[in-house]
């Protein structure tokens, strides 16, 4: 598996993508940003008049940026996560009641017309190709590639493996923590769980030790277990911030708060109101997390932390 590094806009740096030769066809995972940078790094590394097959681990600019773009320039299949294009499909609909939801846990009507402005900006949400396919559904079996649905930074996120190596996406990223999504679940047309679905997310990705670890950004993943473990304990840290707030207060008023009175840009709001409800959902149910820590052998490193963050009175 070889692996292509594109440098991005975004605060996380660098994004990687990965091509290979899988059952004697080319393969490409994830795309990078849609830069001319990102353009021209794929066809110097790679031969595109032979690639086959693009997977997208989740449809964020900096690992799909460039679906559109091969959709003109190669014959390849491009391969989106079947919640991806649940959001393609219904992307107004999503916007709509993102928007509700935004409503009820506090914002104004102004900062919902600047959100959406920035949601339906493409810096945001690249285009979308005209044909696609879904990865859950469409990957042909010869390639033996197994899909792992790890939801949690996003409802998408893929983790896409071969027998002893694994493409990751934003699932496990050294030394960042990739804040937990608030969403519409399309399926439902209620919010999201995605506190719910990380715990279940957890004990899919133990299942990954002794694999190589392929991430979409920074250094290699020597150990999953650290990746898990500075993730969680990120998690109860900012989970153990938001106990000096009462929860009488709205998301956004807490929001307000942490970003003070200084106008911040809209989907950073959102970046951080996704954080605070995460963490409602943990400290509501602090055991659901425990029990997924426990069935991977991971409990006992974070029990401390746990048990002073989840389990002590909140104002
Ligand atoms: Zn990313």
């Amino acid at each position: 598996m070889q692996q292509h590094t594109i440098n991005t806009d975004y605060q996380v740096g660098p994004v990687h993508c990965y091509s290979g030769n899988i059952g004697g066809e080319l393969v490409l995972f994830d795309t990078g940003p849609p830069t001319d940078e990102a353009q021209a790094c794929l066809r110097e590394e790679l031969d595109l008049s032979r690639l086959r097959h693009v997977v997208i681990t989740h449809y964020h600019s900096d690992h799909c940026g460039l679906v559109s773009w091969l959709e003109k320039e190669t014959d390849a299949n491009l391969y989106l996560p079947y919640r991806d294009t649940l959001k393609i499909e219904g992307h107004e609909e999503r916007l709509e009641k993102l928007a509700e939801l935004l409503l009820r846990v506090g914002f104004d009507q102004s900062f919902l017309e600047s959100f959406r402005r920035a949601m339906n900006n493409d810096e945001v949400f690249p285009q979308f190709p005209e044909r696609f396919l879904t990865v859950e559904s469409d990957l042909p079996e010869h390639l033996g590639i197994e899909v792992i649905a790890c939801p949690g930074h996003s409802q998408s996120d893929l983790v896409l493996a071969g027998p002893d190596w694994a493409v990751t996406g934003d699932v496990l990223l050294r030394g960042i923590f990739q804040a937990p999504l608030l969403d519409i679940d399309l399926e439902t047309g209620e919010r999201f769980r995605n506190y719910e679905a990380y715990c279940t997310t957890l004990i899919k990705l133990a299942t990954l030790r002794g694999r190589r670890i392929l991430p979409g950004h920074r250094d290699s993943i020597d150990s999953i277990d650290d990746t898990i473990l500075f993730y969680v304990g990120k998690l109860l840290d900012r989970a153990a911030q938001q106990k000096q707030f009462s929860r009488k207060e709205s998301v956004a008023q807490i929001v307000g708060q942490l970003f003070g009175s200084g106008q911040g840009h809209p989907f950073h709001y959102y970046l951080k109101a996704s954080e605070v409800v995460f963490m409602r959902d943990l400290m509501h149910c602090p055991e659901l997390l425990r029990s997924s820590l426990e069935r991977i052998g991971l409990f006992e490193p974070v029990s401390e932390k746990f048990l002073q963050t989840a389990y002590a009175s909140t104002t």
